[in-house]
């Protein structure tokens, strides 16, 4: 017999370690497109894609198949110690996405493909330091952790974290710093700042950034603000990690966000929406840079055949739908800045990454967020929170005009009652 959703979250109260948050009592039991059902039968429009994973949405028949078959062919078999072609054949296809000849090391999810960075970085230029961005989200794991700062609760009670790290600020259009031409302002502080008094530039492998902060609160940072740090970067020999674990794989109307930027990062962490919603993550870089020696890093799961099976039909797919992501965000954003309330005090975002962030006195209007997201899901909607006070819409990436802008104007209406 089915529990009820009572039943099931009393269970894993009981059962699972409590170390994150939900925003509201869903229980999924199975999704078809971009609609998605709980345990007791009730519809929604799924305005998260299981956080930015399922960009072809739920039940893809393409993917039921290619896993299906990959499935009677070998489930696992340790690509770090043995080979197989479809492992091959994927990083072919994703490296054509690149703008340089690239070389591919499979990981299993997003902070893992960011610890191979900064191992990578490290490991290529001989050089020990690495520099993040405030506000950045980067993974939960003690390396990746060392850059991600959305949240003080993160990092709480989790020090020391990795040496030789320096965290600056994003350019964030919300940040005093930022008041007056951002960009040449955070280059300058790098250039006069960071490189004279902390740290020799000669001792910096990386900087990462996420090109667009998801997790911070959907940041999209000034448009020539990537080019010019990796102009900066390259007069050093330091090299530029994107985590596109979020933004990566069409998310934002392009393969990859940096796309957006003019900006040739000299590596690419990946995750998320690559493996279809199977645990996959990748590290896509510059051939000359991806040259760890052999035993110096590897895994037992790394491009697992099912997940791999999923993601050659993903990267099949996504290239296809990135001009309706992008129309389809345009309109999500025009819908949601036509809301009439005190409390919205901005809409921003990228394709089908977007953040509506609520205010009230000047500052973060968190019971508004918490508010409109409950009630929401109350009516049908399913999205969840960023930064402080973002409302986060992420929907999977074939979601269709009507359901998007239905789901919207539930979020506007329910701004609009705050
Ligand atoms: N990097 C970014 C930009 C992310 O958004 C996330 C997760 O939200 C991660 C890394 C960590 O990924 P995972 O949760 O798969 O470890």
């Amino acid at each position: 017999m089915n529990k009820s959703v009572y039943e099931v979250i009393k269970e894993d109260e009981e059962y699972l370690m409590q170390s994150f948050k939900r925003w509201y009592p869903f229980v999924i039991s199975h999704g078809k497109g971009a609609i998605v059902y709980d345990i007791e039968g009730k519809e929604y429009i799924d305005f998260n894609a299981g956080i930015g994973v399922l960009a072809l949405g739920h039940g893809n028949e393409k993917i039921i198949s290619a896993v299906n078959e990959q499935m009677r062919k070998f489930f696992h078999y340790s690509l770090t110690d043995f080979y197989y072609e479809l492992a091959v054949e994927v990083a072919k296809r994703l490296t054509s996405f690149m703008p340089y000849s690239a070389k591919v090391f499979y990981t299993n999810s997003g902070t893992e493909s960011v610890e191979a960075a900064i191992k990578i970085a490290r490991g290529h230029t001989g050089r020990q330091w690495i520099i993040g961005f405030i506000n950045s989200f980067h993974g939960r794991t003690l390396g990746s952790l060392s850059f991600t700062s959305s949240k003080a609760i993160q990092r709480k009670s989790f020090s020391p974290l990795l040496p030789s790290t320096y965290l600056i600020p994003y350019p964030d259009k919300r940040n005093p710093l930022c008041s007056n031409n951002c960009t040449e302002t955070l280059i300058s502080f790098i250039e006069d700042w960071i490189f004279k008094k902390i740290v020799d530039p000669s001792e910096v492998a990386a900087f990462i950034a996420e090109p667009i902060q998801g997790e911070g609160g959907v940041i999209v940072p000034p448009s020539d603000f990537f080019y010019k740090l990796n102009n900066l970067l390259k007069k050093y020999g330091i090299l530029l990690i994107m985590d596109e674990v979020q933004t990566g794989i069409g998310r934002t109307g392009k393969m990859f966000a940096f796309e957006h930027f003019n900006v040739t990062p000299d590596i690419v962490c990946l995750a998320k929406a690559i493996g279809g919603g199977i645990p996959l993550g990748a590290v896509v870089g510059r051939k000359e840079v991806m040259d760890l020696p052999p035993g110096s890093h590897a895994n037992t799961f790394g491009g697992n055949p099912l997940a791999l099976a999923a993601s050659k039909v993903v990267l099949e797919e996504v290239p296809k739908l990135l001009d309706h992501v992008s129309s389809i965000g345009k309109k999500i954003i025009e819908e949601l800045k036509d809301t009439k309330s005190p409390y919205l005090y901005d809409v921003r975002g990228m394709g089908l990454l977007i953040g509506a962030e609520l205010r009230k006195d000047n500052k973060p209007f968190y019971e508004g967020l918490e508010k409109v997201l409950y009630n929401s899901f109350k009516r049908g909607v399913l999205a969840i929170g960023a930064g402080e006070s973002t409302i986060r819409i992420e929907p999977p990436l074939i979601i269709n005009e009507d359901l998007a802008l239905k789901g919207t104007k539930i979020i506007k209406e329910e701004i609009e009652k705050l």
